[in-house]
């Protein structure tokens, strides 16, 4: 068996160990004859699992008290929908960050239930940086200000949190969840699509702190109602069970391997070898300013959209695949989540010092 170096940015890679007990559980889930995906998630088995998974997740991230974690479905996409649809309640109003189509997306569908105001964007650059903020610019008595925080098609990352004072904030860490340390006390909210760097598709991730539920709006489908989710502890209805076992797996793989911080060593290593390639070579170029840099979603460029093509085919026959950029950006990206090991990107660079000799 050979496995490549998958560089997409999600669905993406999980810790072959995941995938090893994963697959030695798959038929007989710790001796009770039947593999979790056929369990009910009413049973004690399957209680003991979601309740881990919250656990872990709480240990790993140091979550507040007052913060419930939701294992929910519907993708971050979903969420775009169902944040104004709980928050908007106070002035109707909310600040939104414009830093690449998921910010946009998201302020899109907060405008069809309350007053947006885009406090910044980098729209005009390509969304190739993290605009910088201006505090007489929000609204005084928003609902909340939201911010996507690594921006994953375009590879900006707030290295800075913006100081919205009282103004709860809400960020979707999707392509950043459990990459490094981060104080969810400084949110009102952060949210994720597992896909990226968690758990296979199909969970959404939701930590939400305890004052801001209650208020959602009449209108508001009760399966989007964070409240009802948070009372039912993530069995309202049936939840993504399996998912969330292998998010439960995935926790405990980092729990395992030194947790966040050790993560975020392993991260800006990965990083640093690929940055420092692009900013030595001559043919590859990264397309985003250097100090918003993410360390999960790389792009590149040559000037030539030929070489760009003959690149990303070359690549995948090493078993370096899906390395194609966003069509909004052209060129190449790699994403680098948790689970690519540092051999992978060691790979990468090394076909592309050898492309860059033979093509130039
Ligand atoms: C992938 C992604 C999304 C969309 O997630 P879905 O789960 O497919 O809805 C939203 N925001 C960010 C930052 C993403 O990377």
């Amino acid at each position: 068996m050979s496995r490549v170096y998958n560089f997409s940015a999600g669905p993406s890679m999980l810790p072959e160990e995941v995938l090893k007990i994963a697959a030695d559980e798959m038929l007989d889930y710790k001796g009770c004859g039947q593999s979790v995906m056929e369990m009910s998630h009413r049973s004690k088995e399957y209680d003991a699992i979601i309740k881990e998974a919250e656990a872990l997740m709480r240990e790993l991230y140091k979550i507040p008290d007052n913060y419930k974690v939701l294992f929910l479905q519907g993708g971050a996409s979903t969420q775009f929908a169902a944040i104004p649809l709980n928050f908007m309640n106070g002035s109707g109003k909310a600040d939104y960050v414009i830093t690449g189509q998921w910010a946009k997306k998201a302020a899109a569908e907060a405008k069809k239930y309350g007053i947006v105001k885009e406090v910044a964007s980098s729209a005009d650059k390509t969304f190739s940086y993290i605009p910088k903020l201006n505090k007489d610019e929000f609204t005084k008595d928003a609902d909340y200000f939201y911010i996507c925080m690594n921006n994953t098609i375009y590879g900006t990352v707030y290295h800075e949190l913006p100081d919205t004072g009282d103004v709860p904030l809400i960020a979707d860490i999707s392509s950043c969840f459990l990459s490094e340390p981060l104080d969810i006390s400084k949110f009102g909210m952060v949210y994720g699509g597992a896909q990226k760097n968690v758990a296979p598709a199909g969970l959404t991730i939701c930590i939400i702190r305890e004052d801001l539920l209650g208020n959602a709006r009449d209108i508001t489908p009760t399966m989007l109602d964070y409240k009802v989710h948070a009372d039912a502890q993530s069995l309202y209805n049936t939840p993504p069970c399996y998912t969330i076992y292998i998010c439960k797996l995935v926790l405990e793989y980092l729990k395992r391997n030194g947790g966040l911080e050790a993560m975020k060593v392993k991260n800006e290593k990965k990083a640093k070898l690929l940055y420092d390639f692009l900013d030595n070579s001559k043919m590859f170029r990264g397309t985003v300013v250097k100090e918003d840099r993410s360390l999960m979603n790389v792009p590149f460029v040559t000037d030539s959209d030929e070489l760009n093509a003959k690149f990303v085919a070359e690549a995948a026959k090493e078993g370096l695949v899906n390395l194609k950029g966003h069509r909004t950006v052209g060129g190449m990206r790699a994403s680098i989540y948790n689970a690519m090991p540092y051999e992978g990107v060691e790979k990468l660079v090394n076909f592309m010092a050898e492309f860059e000799k033979n093509n130039s």
